[in-house]
């Protein structure tokens, strides 16, 4: 087919492929005379082109992440980082391979449908906004033409489209103006039956000229946001396997954080279910890239020393105490730089201001709380989103429930805490505690 007649267009609504006048009249008579002569792109030969019907071209999904904030030494890490973690993501996919390109990351894969599934996959991964699938071809108009039209194709059933075209540079001699009126305006041609819509059209047809490339697709969705994990750091995360705590995990490592998890079982006073339940949470969690090892503790029998010591509803205070001091011991023997909890204010009565404060008295990094200001059902629905909640809403035996007092204190008095406090021997039970730390390394 050749690419001749073309019509113009500006940034004007035109409703309706009938429009044909409109088109001309949106465009000036001016501008149809100069796209049916070679004058109005200077040295490119943009119109009478041989467009190669059903040509291939090389299938790609397009990564893109947010620029803010991303500057200098910065940006280079952090995009080092995010191909990693992408490229662990995608080892079961042979031959995909990940490049940077102009702010973006770019997939080769050889079919369409791997696209979709490296898509899939990326989507998931922290660091990255929105994903994209489509073609590369080279920069010449005639492949363009054809290319845009394939994408198209692709995106049935749909009533109308728009181009959105752009240049990353003055290489590629054609504006992104200019670029849009002339695919526009070709695909008009071709595609008789279809609408132009600047606003709110069914499909956008994304055209890129970078690096010596075109890039075009219009199959675009949006991916899980945050930063790569690994570029904010690691935490100690403290995991049961309840609900909230994977929720608390999964938001730290959206943020950049990786994470040391750190259960407490109910050993030897139980049984061990519930290492098991946080087995199958890291394993759901792990393609994360996120979780870099899992410390256990044999909790049960240190629950049972504080509940013969303490005042029963001082019990839970004691326990969280402890835990939190472990916690503090985790950091510091694993180059950690906070602790975090799967806490939401006023859940239970261990999440009262009063008893936050007084369990946080013994740590002496940062306590980082991710969930303290969300409702459980929020919890539940990112739970699910995770795909944690059927693990976590498995009964087992857990330290938690061991040795519960009927009437546990919600406002404990931190000075009187401390006094009990200082009465036990919770120096030689940090000591045997971090000996027998059972720990597996999970990078
Ligand atoms: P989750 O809050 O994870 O659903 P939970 O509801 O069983 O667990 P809570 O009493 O709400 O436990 O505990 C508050 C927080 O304390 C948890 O989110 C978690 O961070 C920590 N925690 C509680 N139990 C354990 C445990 N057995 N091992 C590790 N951390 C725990
Ligand atoms: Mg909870």
């Amino acid at each position: 087919m050749t690419a001749s007649n073309l019509g113009s267009m500006n940034s004007e609504d035109i409703a309706s492929t009938e429009g044909a006048e409109d088109i001309a009249s949106a465009g000036g008579a001016e501008d149809i005379e100069a796209v049916g002569g070679a004058k109005a792109v200077e040295g490119v030969e943009v119109f009478e082109v041989e467009v190669p019907e059903r040509a291939h071209f090389p299938f790609i999904c397009l990564i893109h992440y947010h620029e803010v904030g991303l500057k200098g030494k910065n940006r280079s890490s952090f995009e080092s980082r995010l191909k990693k973690n992408i490229e662990k993501n995608l080892a079961d996919i042979d031959g995909v391979r990940v490049s940077r390109m102009s702010g973006r990351l770019l997939a080769s894969v050889k079919s369409w449908d791997e696209a979709c599934e490296v898509a899939e996959i990326a989507a998931h991964v922290p660091g990255v906004v929105r994903v994209s699938c489509g073609v590369r071809t080279a920069q010449r108009l005639e492949d363009v033409y054809e290319a845009a039209c394939q994408t198209l194709e692709r995106c049935e059933p749909y009533q109308s489209f728009k181009v959105d075209a752009r240049r990353a540079n003055t290489n590629f001699p054609i504006d992104s103006m200019r670029l849009n009126q002339l695919i526009g305006a070709w695909l008009h041609e071709r595609l008789s039956k279809k609408l132009i819509k600047m606003k709110e059209p069914d499909v956008k047809l994304h055209v890129e000229m970078v690096e010596g490339s075109a890039l075009i697709y219009a199959h675009t969705r949006k991916a899980v946001g945050g930063l790569p994990v690994g570029s904010a750091g690691s935490v100690v995360c403290l995991l049961s396997a309840g609900l909230d705590s994977p929720v608390a995990a999964w938001r730290m490592m959206k943020r950049g954080a990786t994470v040391t998890a750190l259960h407490f079982s109910g050993r030897p006073e139980t049984g061990a279910d519930s290492e098991y339940l946080v087995q199958e949470i890291i394993e759901v969690l792990s393609p994360l890239a996120g979780i870099e090892r899992l410390c256990i503790v044999a909790f049960g029998s240190y629950q049972r020393l504080i509940a013969d010591a303490v005042p029963p509803e001082l019990r839970v205070i004691f326990y969280r105490r402890l835990m939190f001091a472990v916690a503090n011991r985790v950091a510091q023997r694993f180059g950690a730089r906070a602790l975090v909890t799967g806490e939401s204010l006023g859940q239970v009565a261990s999440q009262t201001l009063d008893n936050i404060r007084a369990t946080d008295a013994v740590a002496s990094y940062p306590v980082l709380r991710p969930l303290i200001g969300t409702d459980k059902q929020e919890i539940i629905d990112e739970a699910q989103r995770l795909k944690t909640f059927e693990i976590s809403s498995q009964s087992h035996e857990d330290c938690c429930t061991l040795f519960m007092p009927r009437h546990p204190e919600t406002h404990a008095k931190l000075p009187h805490v401390e006094t009990i406090s200082a009465t036990l021997p919770i120096e030689t039970w940090l000591t045997q505690i971090m000996e027998s730390l059972e720990v597996s390394d999970l990078s």
